[in-house]
């Protein structure tokens, strides 16, 4: 069976890994120390797979170490310029892992080729690699694509079946969900979860994995045709009257939240 581990580096990133007990793959791997400790501690698991989400250094910059010292193999997006001679892998694709079919799905809009990994898991709930696409709560900054490519990325995330453990790339989500309340005050799922995260947070512990049905009823980028967050938006920025310019309002808001 398939552990699921959040491997925590620099100050909020999460170098996600899946194991076997035999076999690793880890994802967006910023820090080649933490996941050469971690291997470190299993001598019994070999890294074998990388997958990388999109060309930020946070996300890559133990590619110049982790393939060398590992000799694993990465699957990286295949529009985007990377570190080091990587697979480049695009919507379409799938990657074969001991028993997984891990399928690529572009998603742009944070960058410009970012792509995420979702797989079914024998016996367990589906697991989603999506970077800085979807967080707990909230999405990526758009840097390079547009509201209209984002707001489509995330509805494809959203299609994904519903118990899929979302697994972004940064522990996000107190500051996320402080704005999701800001503008869907109302939503009393949003407010239990919010304490269960404080909690969690209290303890040391990650909000993440999450399962993608509470982020469907949570996240005001999932809902943004909502009556609730579009009533929201609108009440905020009288010109946003359809979806993409609501969802570009939200963006917006949300960048200058405090
Ligand atoms: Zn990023
Ligand atoms: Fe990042």
């Amino acid at each position: 069976s398939m552990n699921l581990i959040p491997l925590p580096a620099f100050t909020d990133n999460y170098i996600w890994l899946l194991h076997d007990d035999r076999h690793a793959l880890v994802v967006d791997p910023g820090d080649a120390a933490v996941v050469l400790a971690w291997l470190a501690q299993n001598p019994q698991v070999q890294l074998d797979t990388i997958l990388v989400t999109h060309h930020h250094a946070d996300h890559t910059a133990g590619l110049a170490e982790l393939p060398e010292r590992t000799g694993a193999t990465v699957h990286a997006p295949a529009m985007e310029k990377m570190p080091v001679a990587v697979h480049g892998v695009q919507q379409g694709d799938d990657i074969f892992w001991h028993g997984l079919r891990l399928q690529v799905l572009d998603v742009p809009g944070h960058t410009a080729g970012h792509i995420a990994f979702w797989s079914a898991m024998p016996d367990q709930s589906p697991v989603l690699f999506c970077g800085d696409t979807l967080f707990s709560g909230g999405c990526g900054r758009l840097f390079e694509g547009t509201p209209a490519q984002m707001l489509d990325s995330l509805d494809r995330l959203a299609a994904l079946p519903d118990d899929t453990r979302v697994c972004p790339a940064h522990e996000y989500t107190l500051s996320n969900l402080k704005f999701a309340l800001a503008v869907d005050p109302d939503n009393a799922t949003l407010h239990a979860h919010f304490g269960v995260c404080t909690q969690l947070r209290q303890q040391g512990q990650p909000t993440l994995p999450v399962r993608l049905s509470t982020e469907l009823a949570i996240n005001p980028f999932l809902r943004s045709r909502s009556h609730a967050v579009a009533a929201a938006v609108r009440q905020r920025e009288a010109l946003a009257v359809d979806d993409v310019t609501t969802f570009a309002a939200l963006r917006a808001w949300k960048n200058e939240f405090k």
